[in-house]
């Protein structure tokens, strides 16, 4: 029997070779589907049909999850009578009709949500005007994220008034900040407030759902968006996506499915029109590992921080969740929200339903001190696990810890101004924080200014020192950075004068990082030299910092007291006490 060149099976013949792994790939039609067999199927060429044709079941949504679950390749037949649109629609639509129904349904169940709708290919959900179900009123404690943002919706808003000058509207502004403090909550009531179509879209869901199409998804995504500019784009965990392309598997290759992902939206960034009134929204609490390629201008440059909030802030917020809550009358929201250090805003509503579970269950007519103080315990076990919540002791060694950076700080040549002194918690790592500003763009450091630096770097383990007699783990961090300009000051910089400017570690090529050794082959009495010299520089640093401490411990006390009670000081009060600091050292820290 002579082959022909096609053969018409039924549908679930079809079926049956698909699942057995036996199709090359596939055309889908909306009348027809024309498919080939692998060749090692077909042992006898000359005995086999090119091409099989089947009839499809019309709307059977699960065939391309099939499809793709077995890797054939598959595309749409290009228009017979039906057109591509009718292909699309008997193939799109059906599906889309059903979990348009469901999530209608969805919504309804639940009292009116806000109806998620998959649109097209893209997985983003899209919400009417205003339908994000979130206003700005609903956000609290983080002002100046906010103001920002304020700023965005005032572009979507009045975008003539800014092009009208020229002005290039931002593409892209990122989000950076703690989980749960807010950041999806802010993109989703920044849509509201701007009253335009907000398309959201998660970036573990582009991997976890359409590993292989990854890409097509983001095409889409911005077709949609053009269409309907003026509108927000929002990617919720950008760095699923936007993961650094050099650590994403070692020196070669890497997850080649994201970098594609992450190359069209990049892509698209680039391409479209500054002003064209689609501004993209993405938020990430790990920058760090994102590709800096996003982070380049005309991309996300705009970052947004949202931080965890203070004492005020948490207080607000509070204030929010408690809105529809019946409280009882002896319930003081400034207490709980001095009883809540390091707690982020879902911390806090959760906080506030526990409590009001708690009394509901004990049938209370309103919520109790005792119920908050019942829930704060259990909300607390569930966070020391995902980060640190401190103890009274721990809260005051990190404040002296803190403000001792600042004070010797502010002494410090060209160590530019301490902006910011914080004992919130900041993830695992950083307990508290002094935030030190350059006054000027720096690109080249003087001797003093590292010596300076190193002795900044000692004031936290110094304060600790000189107030409790005894340190705590907390400056090891601290110690680490001091000792290693210390020995950069020696050995690459060639400033110590014992040593002379010979240069004793090597420039570190990028490309072999960490497979050489970074140190030139020195005799064992240099090396025993250099370890010496940067051991007096260090000692000589801890000494000045302990002489600065002591000599301003008053100043110390009295500005350490305050951050406990505030947590985070800055501005013109934090400004006041570190001039005072400066009136009383007349002479100049010299070396
Ligand atoms: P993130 O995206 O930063 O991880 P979310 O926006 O998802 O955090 O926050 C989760 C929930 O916690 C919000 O829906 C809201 O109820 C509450 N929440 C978080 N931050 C705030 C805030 N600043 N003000 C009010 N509520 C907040
Ligand atoms: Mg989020
Ligand atoms: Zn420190």
């Amino acid at each position: 029997m002579r082959g022909t060149d096609e053969a018409t099976v039924s549908y679930s013949q079809f079926i049956n070779q698909i699942e057995a792994g036996k199709v090359a790939s596939a055309k889908l039609g909306s009348d027809r589907i024309i498919y080939v067999l692998k060749s090692e199927e077909t042992e006898d060429r000359s005995k086999q049909p090119k091409e099989y044709i089947t009839i499809p079941v019309i709307g059977d949504s699960e065939l391309p999850g099939l499809l793709r679950e077995h890797k054939v390749e598959f595309s749409a037949l290009p228009p017979s009578n039906a057109g591509w649109i009718g292909t699309l629609l008997s193939w799109i639509v059906p599906p889309l009709i059903f979990v348009g129904l469901w999530g209608w349904l969805m919504a309804r169940s639940q009292g009116g949500g806000a109806a998620a709708l998959t649109v097209g290919k893209s997985r983003a959900r899209i919400y009417s005007e205003g339908d994000t179900g979130a206003t700005f009123d609903d956000v609290a404690g983080v002002d100046e994220a906010k103001a920002e943002l304020q700023e965005i919706v005032d572009f979507l808003q009045h975008t003539a008034k800014y092009t009208r000058l020229g002005a290039k509207i931002p593409k892209g502004v990122l989000l950076v900040g703690p989980p749960g403090t807010g950041k999806t909550l802010l993109a989703k009531a920044i849509a509201t407030e701007a009253g335009v179509p907000f398309f959201s879209i998660s970036g573990s869901e582009f991997i976890e759902l359409f590993v292989g199409i990854g890409a097509s998804r983001v095409r889409d995504l911005f077709e949609q968006a053009k269409r309907q500019a003026p509108c927000i784009v929002f990617i919720d965990e950008l760095d699923a996506l936007g993961k650094s392309r050099a650590n994403a598997g070692g020196i070669i290759g890497g997850n080649d499915e994201r970098e594609q992902t992450l190359n069209q939206l990049l892509a698209e960034m680039d391409g479209f029109d500054t002003n064209a009134g689609v501004i993209l929204i993405a938020a990430t609490n790990r920058p760090e590992v994102l590709d800096p390629a996003l982070l380049r201008p005309g991309r996300f440059d705009r970052q947004i921080v949202v931080d965890r909030p203070d004492k005020i802030g948490r207080e607000a917020i509070l204030r929010v969740h408690a809105k529809n809550v019946k409280l009882s009358e002896e319930v003081a929201l400034d207490k709980l929200a001095a009883r809540t250090p390091g707690f982020a805003g879902a911390d806090l509503a959760n906080l506030v339903n526990e409590a009001t579970l708690l009394a509901a269950r004990k049938n209370r007519n309103a919520v109790t001190v005792e119920d908050f103080n019942e829930a704060i315990e259990r909300v607390l076990t569930g966070l020391e696990k995902k980060s640190r919540v401190l103890n009274d002791l721990e809260k005051k060694t990190v404040a002296y810890h803190e403000v001792g950076h600042a004070i010797v700080g502010a002494l410090m040549p060209g160590a530019g101004v301490v902006e910011k002194i914080s004992i919130v918690p900041r993830g695992v790592a950083a307990l508290g924080y002094t935030l030190q500003l350059p006054e000027e763009d720096r690109f080249l450091m003087i001797e003093d200014e590292i010596r300076g630096r190193i002795i900044t770097l000692l004031g936290g383990r110094s304060a600790e020192e000189s107030i409790f007699g005894k340190v705590s783990t907390g400056a090891s961090d601290d110690i680490q950075k001091a000792t290693d300009l210390a020995e950069r000051f020696v050995t690459l910089y060639g400033m110590s004068h014992k040593l002379g400017p010979i240069a004793f570690e090597k420039i570190q090529q990028q490309f072999l990082e960490g497979l050489t050794n970074p140190r030139r082959a020195v005799s064992p009495k240099i090396s025993e030299e250099i370890d010496l010299e940067v051991k007096e520089i260090i000692e000589g640093a801890h000494q000045i910092a302990l002489n600065i401490l002591q000599k301003n411990r008053d100043l110390l006390e009295e500005t350490a007291q305050r951050l406990l009670e505030k947590e985070i000081l800055e501005g013109e009060e934090l400004k006041e006490y570190l001039k005072r600091v400066q009136k009383r050292q007349k002479w100049k820290v010299g070396f």
